[in-house]
């Protein structure tokens, strides 16, 4: 069987990944469970830069295998697209869920236009070491409180565009059906099929 390390230790979005490609004759392992320690600087100005540095890095230790990196933003209309790349760092250098949504939602504080997208990036290497890009998006709105408490990340703020609840009030399945990282899953799903790992 083909082997799949995921370049995260983000437990939420392995298992959104091991749900949409359920079925396909596919060993998918978090990062833990290959580099424990691995810490990738996220220094790269772009999604795409920035899911590249973590595949890369996970690739080097893990060949002859299929290496996934996944990076992605929330990006507000009414912040001029911020926090973007830098959603996981929002409130400061250490990645807090916690305070990236509290500070969100205090600086849309008043707004009413409350569009924003996600965007996730997702960067594959296969065992040969040949790279593929695939990208997924949703719209949707910025919630004026946190609603639900599934997911995470801003999943409790973010209501995706013709729902009326947020993320946070889905399950995995549903979520993946809609979300930004379901629709970059759906694509590596028919990479897989074309593939031949069926
Ligand atoms: P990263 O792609 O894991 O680096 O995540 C960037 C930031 O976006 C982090 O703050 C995550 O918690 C958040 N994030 C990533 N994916 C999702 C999602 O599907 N829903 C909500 N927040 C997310």
């Amino acid at each position: 069987m083909k082997k799949l390390v995921i370049a995260s230790r983000n437990e939420n979005k392995i298992l959104e990944i091991k749900e949409a490609l359920s079925g396909l004759s596919l060993e998918i392992i978090g990062q833990s469970e290959v580099a424990k320690d691995l810490e990738v600087i996220e220094d790269a100005d772009t999604l795409e830069g920035n899911a590249d540095l973590k595949a890369k890095a996970l690739s080097t230790i893990s060949p002859n295998t299929f290496v996934l990196g996944d990076d992605t933003g929330l990006f507000v209309k009414a912040l001029d697209g911020a926090p973007g790349v830098l959603s996981a760092r929002y409130a400061g250098q250490a990645h807090n869920d916690e305070k990236n949504k509290m500070k969100l939602l205090k600086e849309m504080e008043g707004l009413s236009n409350r569009q924003a997208y996600f965007e996730t990036v997702f960067v594959l290497y296969d065992p040969f070491g040949q790279k593929s890009i695939l990208t997924g998006h949703c719209n949707g709105t910025i919630a004026l409180e946190e609603v639900g408490d599934s997911g995470f990340g801003y999943d409790p703020i973010f209501i995706p565009e013709g729902y009326s609840t947020s993320f946070a009030e889905m399950d995995i399945k549903e979520k993946n059906q809609i979300s930004h990282r379901g629709n970059a899953l759906k694509a590596l799903r028919q990479y897989f099929e074309t593939y031949g790992v069926l």
